[in-house]
């Protein structure tokens, strides 16, 4: 049987850098699902959805079709064929995201196909439900937290080269308002499942949570 690892927790506490130091370790694919929900949340930005109008929404869903590639170990996320990669991770994608992951019939179709991405391989994915409700049998599930002060530094670092008027009060808010509405929405919410082990890496370098990851994968 395939093995699945899910790492779940808040905005920027680290996740994708932890899963794919991890999926490069023990050769798993990683799936990324917040990229997702971002390509998601674009298409509904560049067809202008109304996000209160369900017709529309189950029609453009009808219309988006999103894949994983890899290339020079990089995997990029494509949207209608279309590489979106960079443009998901800008503020006007990161504003909106969480109201259009909040949408019943988003998360739906969004779980669907994680779910079968997680059929037939060795997995590792992250985001916000995977260890409670994409796949709550996970052999292995991490919760992710840290401190907010410090998960706004390490996101503002990032942003900066591309985006250099952005200002780390706007990556606060922004990080702190998806919280908000990632925990506190009724479909899913943003929570720890039962049986996942938490991981506070505020004062943890990136090869100590490696392996502390490792040490609870391969006992
Ligand atoms: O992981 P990332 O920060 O890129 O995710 C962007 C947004 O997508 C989150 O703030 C959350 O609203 C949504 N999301 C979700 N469920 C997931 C992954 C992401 O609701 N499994």
């Amino acid at each position: 049987n395939n093995i699945v690892v899910a790492i779940d927790g808040y905005s920027s506490c680290g996740k994708s850098t932890l899963a794919k130091a991890l999926a490069k370790e023990l050769h798993f694919i990683y799936v990324d699902s917040g990229a997702m929900y971002r390509a998601v949340t674009l298409y509904f930005l560049r067809h202008n959805i109304d996000l209160e109008d369900h017709a529309q929404i189950a029609d453009a869903l009808h219309n988006i079709h999103l894949n994983f590639h890899t290339q020079n170990h990089k995997t990029f996320i494509t949207l209608n064929e279309e590489d979106v990669s960079e443009e998901i991770r800008q503020m006007h994608v990161a504003d909106k995201v969480s109201s259009v992951a909040a949408i019943k019939e988003v998360r739906a179709a969004m779980v669907r196909q994680q779910q079968r991405l997680g059929r037939s391989k060795n997995i590792i994915m992250d985001g916000r439900d995977i260890g409670t409700v994409v796949f709550p049998d996970a052999q292995v599930k991490l919760f992710m937290t840290a401190d907010p002060k410090i998960r706004a530094e390490r996101r503002y670092k990032e942003l900066l080269p591309t985006n250099p008027n952005i200002t780390l009060e706007e990556v606060f808010d922004n990080l702190a308002h998806r919280d908000y509405q990632d925990t506190t929405r009724e479909e899913s919410p943003l929570t720890r499942a039962e049986d996942a082990i938490i991981l506070d890496n505020t004062d943890l370098s990136q090869d100590e949570q490696l392996m502390f990851a490792i040490s609870h994968i391969e006992p």
